[in-house]
């Protein structure tokens, strides 16, 4: 979900952005207005997550999946390794990508445990030469967060950081790369971020495709191509209501507080169970099973009339799973704990 004072905000300026008789919709991304409205909200992520002067901040289209590609496409080094962890559904999806531009060596797995941990990095086999690590710094079907950054030395470590940027302050210069889509805790689907440091760039393969090639958006300003103009002006509402909320410390707070609560209820008694380490419980996506799954479709369906949406566990995942992100109220967490009581009183 979106905080609701954005989505007034872009109701209100729908027809008539700022006096100009128009939406953001339909201004030329070259116009003095648009570029106000991006260079504004990069200044506003910059503030957000203190994002130092030595990265570029791209808003580009196509996804995470798209970076699934750009990332190797702009860092692996001709002849070169890159160096990935799996920890489930989502790194998977980077590994086979990366595969199609060169190779990739799994350094670490969560497989052994069912993909309900972070791989600790003790066990991990890296490439003594490998152009980047890559990590998935939230499971958003797993449901397994990274809290504690690898240390990769000279190695960029590069992050799918999707469904969980912006949940709490992060120390960006641990990072080569920062890539995520938006639609789960920043805006609407189609925009895409990419923090990139500078030294990282200039390096892409011959056959990377333009408008994936960080060097040409950065020196374009995201605008080699027309950027997702509607998108980065909701993400620049985001920002603004997050500033508003006190930053990232004051929103982690807000996170900490909601998550602790529902993962306290699905521990409480056994009816409900959620398999990951607790050090590594994500704060953004909560799955949570019944022991019968048989009645997964009642507890879905009550959900449902008391106004508890998308609850439903991915499809490959199965049973539940709670997305709560930034925008999520603590009054939502507690609706859905007060629901999962009451059926725990009539089916348990
Ligand atoms: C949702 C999600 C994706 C999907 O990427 P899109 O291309 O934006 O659909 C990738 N990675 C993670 C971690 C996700 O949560």
């Amino acid at each position: 979900m979106l905080p609701e004072p954005v989505l007034l905000r872009a109701q209100a300026e729908l027809l008539d952005w700022h006096g100009r008789g128009m939406s953001v919709m339909e201004m030329s991304h070259r116009s003095d207005d648009f570029g106000a409205v991006a260079a504004k909200a990069e200044r506003d992520l910059r503030t957000l997550l203190a994002i130092p002067d030595f990265y570029r901040v791209l808003f580009l289209q196509g996804g995470a999946l798209a970076q699934n590609a750009a990332v190797p496409l702009n860092l692996l080094r001709e002849g070169g390794v890159a160096d990935y962890i799996d920890t489930g559904h989502w790194a998977q999806k980077s590994i086979a990508e990366a595969r199609r531009y060169g190779t990739v060596n799994v350094a670490g797995s969560a497989a052994d445990g069912g993909y309900t941990s972070v791989p600790v990095p003790a066990s991990w086999r890296r490439s003594p030469s490998a152009s980047y690590l890559h990590i998935t710094s939230n499971e958003t079907i797993g449901g397994v967060e990274w809290f504690d950054l690898p240390d990769t030395g000279s190695t960029p470590l590069v992050a799918d950081a999707s469904s969980h940027l912006l949940s709490r302050p992060l120390d960006v210069a641990r990072f080569g790369v920062i890539y995520a889509g938006a639609q789960k805790n920043i805006g609407p689907a189609g925009l895409t971020l990419v923090i990139v440091r500078d030294d990282l760039l200039g390096h892409a393969q011959r056959t990377c495709p333009s408008v994936l090639d960080y060097t040409v958006q950065a020196q374009a300003g995201s605008m080699y191509n027309t950027p997702p103009t509607f998108g980065i002006y909701l993400a620049g509402l985001t920002f603004e209501w997050l500033l508003g909320q006190g930053g990232l410390a004051a929103i982690e707070r807000a996170n900490v507080a909601k998550a602790s609560a529902l993962y306290g209820e699905i521990d409480r008694s056994g009816f409900y169970r959620n398999p990951v380490a607790r050090s590594d419980r994500s704060r953004m996506n909560v799955p949570f099973f019944l022991r019968d799954p048989r009645l997964d479709a009642a507890f879905l369906a009550g959900a449902n009339e008391r106004g508890l949406m998308q609850l439903k566990g991915h499809r490959a995942a199965g049973g539940m799973r709670a997305s709560i992100y930034n925008a999520m109220p603590q009054a939502g967490v507690t609706a859905l704990i007060d629901w999962m009581r009451e059926f725990e009183r009539t089916h348990g």
